[in-house]
């Protein structure tokens, strides 16, 4: 849900797709999508087989990537990886059940994921699509083709990242308290939609396709015919409209980036349509996407303040920011003076749409257990509860308490409710 520039996360992250479909076993993928960037990048950058798919893959799904890479240059995967290493996207929960099935289908009983709400709604969006279709997509990037672009060209005031009428009041105004709530510039952050359409517009997708794999605007139109035809015409894809393409709301910084395209984009926080969707049929419409701007609203008070600098390095990292963030969320949107929201629907969300335990295997250990975000989003809770009602805390004070606490957070059998968070909250004060 969010762009971060941690480099060890980023590929362990956004990689963590095209290495479960090039290894040979799902154990692989789980194990190459949690431990550093170094092992991740090294199994991307490792010589690549005849075809990427396995070769149990039916012939179909050969025959179909052939098609769809045949303008593509040799290297196009390594070309893909570097993209994604550069910028790392990370994936909402519903987005990881996706990548599990992706590799489950692969590798069929590999992953023997908890029924959670989640698994269940991830099933019923894929229950149309055609799995040979769906790995090729994965494979070639396209279920992050929204994302790319909303990152690399979106605009609050190009209609093609405008906000559904369904979406825009809520968001906006959330947004808004957000950026008054904290002590840190954040009026230059650009909120916007990334819409699955795009990917039925070749001149769209044909930009994707040549940020990607530095292809010839021709091998780029070429090939964006190909995916705007199968995206159109595949089933259950909806013609780009199925939640599968846009599973994302992150925030996107470019502080401390290198690369000259790349460090002159704006600070943006983007939310997918399709995660949207997944909060709707979740049940947790009203509550959801405010619960959810609160956590990526706290990322770039993160990088606002410089909070992604710690002494942790991998998935400890990730997992301290990640849990932050949910303090963080959770503070501003039970606090009076941020959304003032009822405790239970703010924990409510946290349960549901975090609760993808150990099926979400490329951010295990990344993100802190269902347990973990729970706590941390509970000790947020107590500490707008216990605290001051009319002054909101200095973020970096709040980030300094956070940091006292997080041994805490993330011991075995940690209490998980905001009663229980109270005196700790009272006593960090
Ligand atoms: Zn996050």
């Amino acid at each position: 849900m969010k762009l971060t520039k941690a480099p060890a996360l980023v590929a362990a992250l956004s990689l963590s797709v095209s290495v479960a479909l090039t290894s040979t076993t799902a154990a692989q993928a789980a194990n190459a999508g949690s431990p550093s960037a170094r092992a991740t990048a090294s199994a991307v950058t490792a010589p690549a087989a005849a075809s990427p798919l396995p070769a149990a893959t039916s012939d179909a799904a050969q025959q179909l990537l052939a098609r769809l890479t045949a303008k593509l240059p040799a290297d196009w995967k390594d070309r893909q990886a570097a993209t994604f290493a550069r910028l790392g996207i990370e994936r909402s929960p519903v987005r990881d059940v996706v990548d599990a099935r992706v590799a489950e289908a692969i590798n069929p009983g590999d992953y023997v994921c908890g029924p959670t709400k989640l698994d269940a709604y991830v099933d019923s969006i894929l229950s149309d699509v055609d799995m040979n279709t769906l790995l090729v997509l994965a494979l070639l990037g396209v279920l992050d083709f929204p994302t790319y672009e909303a990152i690399y060209y979106g605009s609050p005031k190009d209609p093609g990242f405008a906000l559904t009428p369904a979406s825009a009041s809520v968001l906006s105004s959330s947004f808004g308290y957000a950026q008054r709530f904290w002590d840190v510039k954040l009026d230059d952050v650009q909120l916007m939609a990334m819409h699955g359409a795009m990917l039925t517009d070749v001149d769209r997708v044909a930009r994707i396709v040549a940020l990607l794999y530095g292809t010839s605007p021709s091998d780029s139109v070429d090939t964006a015919r190909e995916i705007v035809k199968l995206v159109r015409t595949g089933a259950g894809l909806d013609r780009g409209r199925n939640p599968i393409f846009t599973l994302n709301a992150f925030a996107f910084s470019a502080q401390g980036e290198t690369d000259p395209v790349v460090s002159r984009l704006p600070d943006k926080l983007v939310f997918g349509d399709g995660i949207l969707d997944a909060l709707r049929a979740l049940g947790l419409k009203q509550v959801g996407p405010k619960a959810v701007m609160g956590h990526e609203m706290a990322h770039h008070v993160q990088y606002e303040d410089n909070l992604f600098q710690s002494e942790l390095t991998g998935p400890e990292a990730t997992r301290r920011t990640e849990l932050m963030a949910d303090s963080f969320g959770a503070y501003f949107a039970t606090h009076k003076k941020g959304l003032g929201l009822n405790a239970n629907q703010l924990l409510l969300v946290q349960d549901t749409f975090y609760d993808v335990g150990d099926c979400q295997f490329a951010s295990n250990g990344h993100h802190g257990t269902p347990n973990q975000r729970r706590a941390a989003a509970s000790w947020g809770v107590a500490t707008a509860a216990t605290g001051d009602q009319v002054k909101v805390l200095p973020s970096l004070r709040l980030a300094a308490r956070f940091d006292r606490i997080l041994p805490k957070l993330v011991a075995p059998d940690v209490p998980t409710t905001p009663n229980a968070w109270r005196q700790v909250a009272k006593d960090a004060a």
